[in-house]
């Protein structure tokens, strides 16, 4: 097993407008996915983020083939496999919980696979070696421990090298990291990416956190009530969200909204009964019209703050300060009548709790 061999397992694959229901309570149905189509290309791994409930579990169980969709197509390197089944369709499925074999030991946990296909005894021996070198340094120390008493992030190892030495031609992680603590969720992710990475393995990775998938994804596809919002790399969806739940699904804190219209050349926000005008910015002013409401979204990194009064700028009273670890920015959350403001900016020791600051909205970048 060698990068060679997984780049060639690897699959490109399509999912064309899936559709899945389920039966919720007496004559009811649940729409879990909502025509959600995707290309995932050859050796790349795209996390799948959403809310609790939008169907990321179920977007991976119909590409396993452990759901059937009720319409719509998955193609692996172009051929349908609605009739395969996930052992013939090559998948590989790391899960939330572990799902190790309890009664075996670490080296039966990848053995076993071979077994049933009956292997002989040195062949199977030689892939659980194998297995090992690739997992890194460590690993063969697991290869005689059970199980129960493995640590959270070993155990998810464990379940990996059995993925792996199966040469998945998919890898499916659902919320893989969920179970483990702060530091090795770290680990255990950087290890992942690692892995698929140099064996080039197309990975889908479902996840609810924006970090994660943001760490892990050469794209990333964002999920809302079963259907696919906007998928791009971090870059495109930070810069150009297809729309207000993506603008404010990415970016922490999140992108804020406030209402406001065009009048000639000005933009004309209402905030909390303060008028603000700005100028429009040109590429908007070919596609906004005169007096059509809009709802404008700025990110908090490029609000701008001056602790002397400034025009045009918004007078806010500073509620809290927040500082962020590992990062030199501190996020700022204010207030101006009834509507709530985060600033993202550099450290500034100055402002206090309770002073006045004044609030700058740039003139870009702004969201329309
Ligand atoms: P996610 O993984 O994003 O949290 P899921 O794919 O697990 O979401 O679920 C999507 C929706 O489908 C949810 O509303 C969930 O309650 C429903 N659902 C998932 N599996 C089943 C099932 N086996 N039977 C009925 N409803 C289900
Ligand atoms: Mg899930």
């Amino acid at each position: 097993m060698n990068s060679q061999t997984f780049a060639s397992t690897s699959s490109e694959i399509h999912l064309m407008r899936l559709t899945k229901t389920y039966q919720a309570g007496w004559q009811k149905r649940h729409l879990a996915l909502d025509s959600a189509s995707m290309w995932i290309r050859r050796g790349e791994t795209i996390s799948v983020v959403g809310p609790t409930g939008c169907g990321k579990s179920t977007l991976l169980r119909v590409i396993a083939g452990l759901e059937t969709p009720d319409s719509g197509l998955v193609t692996f390197d172009g051929e349908d496999v609605a009739q395969l089944t996930p052992s013939q369709r090559g998948i590989g499925f790391v899960f939330q919980n572990y799902a190790l074999y309890p009664h075996f030991k670490v080296r039966g946990n990848i053995a076993f696979y071979f077994r049933l296909r009956h292997w002989s005894e040195a062949s199977i021996d030689s892939k659980v070696r194998e297995t090992s070198r690739i997992m890194g340094i460590g690993f063969d120390k697991l290869l005689g421990r059970m199980p129960r008493s493995l640590s959270g992030g070993e155990k998810q190892r464990v379940a990996l090298a059995r993925c792996l030495s199966h040469n998945p031609r998919v890898l499916l992680l659902d919320e893989p990291f969920s179970n483990l603590d702060a530091t090795l969720r770290l680990q255990t992710r950087n290890e992942v990416k690692k892995l698929v990475d140099r064996f080039s393995l197309t990975t889908v990775f479902v996840t609810h956190d924006q970090h994660e998938a943001v760490a892990m994804g050469h794209r990333i596809a964002v999920m809302r009530a079963g259907e696919i919002e906007q998928i791009g790399t971090y870059q495109e969806l930070y810069g150009e969200p297809a729309n207000m739940f993506v603008a404010s699904f990415l970016g922490n804190p999140p992108m804020q909204f406030f209402s406001g219209h065009r009048e000639a050349e000005t933009l004309v926000c209402d905030i909390s009964g303060t008028r603000l005008r700005l100028p429009l910015p040109v590429p908007n002013q070919m596609h906004v019209a005169e007096g059509e409401a809009l709802t404008v979204g700025i990110r908090p990194e490029h609000l701008r703050l001056t602790t002397a009064r400034e025009e045009p700028g918004l007078p806010c009273t500073v509620e809290m300060l927040e500082t962020a670890i590992s990062d030199t920015a501190q996020v700022l959350h204010l207030c101006h009548g009834s509507r709530t403001f985060c600033v993202r900016q550099e450290l500034q020791q100055s402002i206090r709790p309770g002073e006045t600051v004044w609030l700058r909205l740039p003139a870009s970048p702004l969201y329309f």
